[in-house]
């Protein structure tokens, strides 16, 4: 009698081992949870802490974002410690399902991703939901700032904080080494961090493989620092010409106000000079890199809020204003 009833225990025991490895496999290998109602996300979990970390966030950045129901499937193919994921996101609006989407190289080994360009598509500049829609009834400007990070970027970004104003900063590849912690300070605070290509030469002295070589530097340096890639570009100089523009396969930002701070250095005058000519949608250029442009803020910003502007970043202020963003295609300000 002990003796079936032993076998009888090592036969439940193992179906129960059994059964424990079997849901694990599943677990590994396919994630799914409900984040609104009928929406479900299914996702791939690697047990690789950058790889899964990095599906995480991508994941709750949508969610946060999308304001659209969506539906999110995968696909993955697994070769030599190199997988290739294909994230399919499929959207319903109007009752007209878009599909997009979004694949990754992930090396196992040396726990890298890699992000494949060609799946940059409108829809991604497009599905941003805004959490404090302005009022109809303030006008709107952006703060943009070029070249840096360096040391008096911190500055910057402290009185941008001290008044709660959002800014857009592009940045300058060969300036990350050494500024990463700006960089994250930056990206924490909610600014919008734009590419301001690798080494601010001129477009015109560069090959399209060296263009397109510049953007992605920077695209990885920012990427391994923030976890998100930069959407909106501004060239060096803000120069660009129809034939360049086809390379950059992202929205081109320039300016339509000029704040001349690299040439006065004279806080004074900076602020004179933004002030003057000030109008509703102004894309606003300025430096983070010199003190003058950082005492010059805070002038400018309490004389933006007296006049009743609201301070947003490139892309809120293309938000509010109903412009449509896209790729290859140039803007200068919000009008
Ligand atoms: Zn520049």
């Amino acid at each position: 009698m002990k003796k079936y009833i032993f076998i009888l225990l090592t036969t439940f025991l193992i179906i129960l081992i059994l059964l424990y490895f079997y849901d694990r496999r599943e677990t590994v290998l396919n994630k799914k949870y409900l984040i609104k109602d009928s929406i479900y996300i299914e996702y791939p979990y690697f047990h690789n802490n950058t790889i899964d970390s990095y599906i995480t966030s991508y994941l709750k950045e949508y969610k946060e974002n999308s304001f659209e129901k969506l539906f999110i499937d995968y696909d993955y193919l697994e070769e030599n410690d190199k997988i290739k994921l294909t994230m399919y996101i499929h959207s319903l609006k109007n009752n007209i399902i878009k599909n997009k989407k979004k694949s990754f190289q992930i090396d196992l080994i040396n726990s890298t991703i890699f992000i494949n360009k060609n799946d940059f598509n409108e829809n991604i500049y497009n599905n941003i939901n805004y959490k404090d829609k302005q009022s109809s009834d303030k006008k709107i400007v952006a703060l943009t700032f070029d070249d840096g990070p360096n040391f008096n970027t911190n500055k910057v970004l402290s009185i941008l904080e001290k008044y709660n104003v959002k800014a857009t900063f592009f940045i300058l590849g060969c300036n990350i080494k050494g500024h990463e912690q700006t960089i994250k300070r930056m990206h924490n605070l909610n600014m919008e961090i734009g590419n301001h290509m690798y080494s601010h030469n001129l477009l015109s002295k560069l090959n399209d493989q060296e263009i397109t070589k510049e953007i992605d530097m920077v695209d990885k340096l920012l990427y391994n620092i923030t976890n998100k890639l930069p959407i909106l570009i501004r060239p060096s100089y803000g120069s660009i010409n129809n034939k360049r523009k086809k390379i950059i396969n992202r929205p081109i930002i320039i300016w339509n106000n000029d704040s001349l701070d690299w040439k006065y250095h004279n806080s004074k005058k900076i602020y004179n000079r933004v002030i003057k000519n000030i109008q509703d949608g102004d894309i606003i250029l300025m430096h983070d890199i010199y003190r003058a442009t950082a005492n010059s803020l805070e002038l400018i910003i309490p004389e933006l809020i007296k006049k009743n502007y609201q301070i947003v970043t490139v892309s809120e202020l293309l938000y509010y204003k109903n412009i449509k963003v896209l790729p290859n295609k140039i803007y200068n300000s919000g009008k």
